[in-house]
């Protein structure tokens, strides 16, 4: 297969109209050969270029298109092309450059309404850099009880931006449970309804450095006269300006021209505004003058939602007892059950085997295994058991010789031997600088212990189950 990488600005200008016409060709035979999802997840994403010849060229967003694309539906797209182009017809894919089509934009929005033949659109150039991702729309925002209260505070804003007392739109939760996505449908939803009006999407992160740099260079006044001169300002995690004294003055004096002037401001954090330490206190205030919303970790009902949303744009059917087998065991956050899916779909590629409930629960335990091998480390042993045999930290960290901190301690080094990774020496060296002699001493006592003394044993087990399941 004929892969480039080009450029798609390029590409899309220079586009010769035989393309399209060929290219709805042969989507008419496609449309009509498989089912309406599979269609629009994997066959409408594609653009036609150029014609050349009996030769077209298409462009796919990215190599994971084209692989799936040529396990899937190689058979049928062959045909077509002999149908459409003749027998020395040939379908070139083209693999956009872009950096964000990764494989993520495979989940793009509802697909249902997206089942029309139309032209390729022509990239509109767009003089006002608003750094929006267009994957992020509420039409593939799926709602629950955890998201339905910003989500609708979001959706009202979208309508009515800077009209509404939702001023600013404060919303924040955890990792992975739909911030960005959130904000970002709501700078996409206004610039489609109101063209004009001039947005940015910005992590505090990114603002922070753009307004170094512009001190560095001697901008700073043109800088702020950017932001001072929006309509709609959006900043991801917030929280990240903590400690920035400089930037949270600038951001200050922005924030009150703007929330003066009716200007729409949303703002997304991972704690409420309370909790954010080294944040101004002025600057606070101001961040609870509107409304805060959170965002809670889904539910079973919408975890399985959300399951069969991606899945469909997947273009793959999963049965209820894999979405199940899913729910019930990704549970934290919506990237990780988007992580299990592309998991799931990586796996059954590279082992050419069906996404079956026997590949679904192999995926999981792949997860979970990388999961529990990052949260059990030397640290939180420690922890949890001194909690348990009610001795202080320091006291197995230091070289106390208390017989119940020794116990303690033993056991630590046999739990931090078992469950992580770690070297001997490095085991040693976090209680107390011992060397590795002691770590398997201690290992060979708490294991001749604990098969001697049952209360123990039974002590040492519910430790590690603990460990092991996470709680
Ligand atoms: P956060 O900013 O809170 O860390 P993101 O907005 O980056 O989380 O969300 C993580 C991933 O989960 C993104 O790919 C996003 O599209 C997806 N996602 C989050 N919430 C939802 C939802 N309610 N419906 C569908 N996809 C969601
Ligand atoms: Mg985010």
């Amino acid at each position: 297969m004929d892969n480039l990488k080009i450029n798609k600005k390029k590409i899309l200008k220079n586009k010769t109209p035989d393309s399209s016409k060929v290219w709805k060709e042969f989507l008419l035979t496609i449309k009509s050969s498989i089912p309406n999802l599979s269609y629009s997840s994997w066959f409408l994403p594609l653009k036609p270029i150029s014609l050349n010849g009996s030769e077209l060229k298409v462009l796919v967003p990215n190599d994971y298109f084209v692989e799936w694309i040529d396990q899937h539906y190689n058979t049928l797209i062959n045909n077509t092309v002999e149908q459409v182009l003749g027998k020395e017809g040939k379908l070139v894919y083209i693999i956009s450059e872009e950096e964000e089509s990764d494989i993520l934009d495979l989940f793009s929005e509802q697909t249902e309404n997206k089942v029309v033949i139309s032209e390729p659109k022509e990239v509109v150039e767009n003089t006002f850099e608003n750094n929006l991702n267009p994957h992020y729309q509420f039409n593939n925002y799926v709602k629950g009880e955890g998201n339905a209260l910003a989500r609708a505070a979001a959706i009202a804003i979208s309508e009515n931006p800077g009209e509404t007392t939702f001023n600013p739109l404060f919303i924040y939760g955890g990792v992975g449970l739909g911030k960005t996505h959130l904000v970002q449908a709501i700078g996409n939803t206004i610039l489609s309804k109101y063209p004009e009006k001039k947005i940015i999407y910005i992590s505090a992160d990114n603002f922070t450095t753009q307004f170094v740099e512009s001190i560095q260079s001697n901008t700073t006044a043109k800088f702020s006269k950017r932001y001072n001169s929006i309509d709609v300002l959006i900043i991801d995690d917030i929280q990240f300006l903590s400690g920035r004294e400089k930037t949270q003055d600038l951001l200050f004096h922005i924030f009150n021209n703007l929330h003066q002037s009716r200007k729409q401001i949303i703002l997304s954090s991972d704690k409420p505004p309370k909790e954010i330490v080294g944040m101004n206190e002025r600057l606070l205030s101001r961040f609870n003058w509107g409304l805060t919303v959170d965002v809670q970790p889904p539910d079973f009902e919408t975890r399985i939602a959300i399951l069969k949303n991606k899945s469909d744009n997947f273009g793959i059917d999963l049965t209820n007892e894999i979405l199940d087998l899913i729910a019930y065991n990704i549970t934290s956050n919506i990237r990780e059950l988007e992580g299990c899916l592309i998991k799931l779909l990586a796996n059954s590629s590279l082992t050419s085997t069906p996404v079956d409930f026997e590949l679904a629960r192999k995926t999981i335990d792949e997860i979970s295994t990388t999961k529990r091998e990052i949260s059990i480390s030397i640290d939180n042993i420690t922890k949890l058991v001194c909690k348990e045999f009610d001795v202080d930290d320091n006291k197995v960290r230091e070289k106390n010789r208390k017989k119940e901190v020794v116990l303690a301690r033993q056991v630590a080094m046999y739990l931090s031997k078992t469950l992580t990774q770690s070297s001997l020496k490095t085991i040693g060296l976090q209680f107390g600088g011992r060397d590795h002699s002691t770590v398997i001493h201690a290992c060979n006592n708490i294991e001749k212990l604990a098969s001697k003394d049952v209360s123990l044993n039974k002590i040492v087990s519910g430790l590690k189950n603990k460990l092991e399941l996470g709680i």
